[in-house]
């Protein structure tokens, strides 16, 4: 089932997650040449490689839902649902948890904005996004079956810290997106790293 309901994710980059079955959902698309029309755009919060408004119209139509948090849908539009840490909201039968995502040493995401992670329930499997996030106290509450941890270690959790979230987590499957700089950038030196999480029944993938 989990299998299954990853067959249907592909990373789009940066930190662009799809989920395509009988829903089409974009995770913060940024910098995609275009794709099948979103049913749901969920966007975690308004940093430019995050809160694409050109990329969201790429894939935008009228009946497309957007939810996000306060500070993007100012700079979107169309039908937004803007949600808070800690509300949940059913848009189209999908189960969408808005969880906490911020920063806990450094100051690029503070916790006060509000901004977004999600998780969200596909076909019974429940998928978090974290958005920007170091690893925080309430990760320990998160359910998830299939996480995709950020890792940067400049304006997002490190390698080390990611390992340590995703033992938090305890999920399935975990997946490391990447950012600022593409696929080059992750070294084998970071990936190393994670074998921890992976000894401990973690499936790590790239
Ligand atoms: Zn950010």
């Amino acid at each position: 089932m989990i299998e299954d309901v990853y067959k249907n994710i592909s990373w789009l980059g940066h930190d662009g997650i799809l989920y395509q079955n009988k829903k089409t959902i974009y995770f913060d698309p940024f910098q995609i040449a275009g794709g099948p029309a979103a049913d749901i755009i969920l966007i975690s919060h308004d940093h430019f490689d995050h809160c694409s408004p050109d990329d969201v119209k790429k894939i935008q139509t009228k009946d497309t839902v957007i939810v996000t948090e306060a500070d993007s849908a100012k700079k979107l539009s169309g039908k937004i649902e803007v949600l808070k840490p800690g509300e949940t909201k059913i848009i189209q039968d999908i189960t969408i948890e808005a969880v906490p995502s911020y920063n806990t040493n450094k100051d690029f995401h503070v916790k006060a904005k509000g901004w977004l992670g999600f998780v969200v329930t596909l076909e019974g499997v429940r998928v978090y996004h974290p958005g920007d996030t170091d690893l925080i106290p309430e990760m320990k509450d998160i359910k998830a079956d299939i996480a995709f941890l950020p890792v940067s270690g400049t304006y997002v959790m490190g390698p080390q810290e990611a390992v340590e979230a995703a033992k938090v987590l305890r999920q399935n499957l975990c997946r490391l997106t990447q950012r600022h700089g593409g696929r080059s950038n992750f070294t084998k030196e970071k990936l190393i790293l994670f074998k921890n999480p992976r000894d401990q029944g973690v499936k790590v993938s790239r």
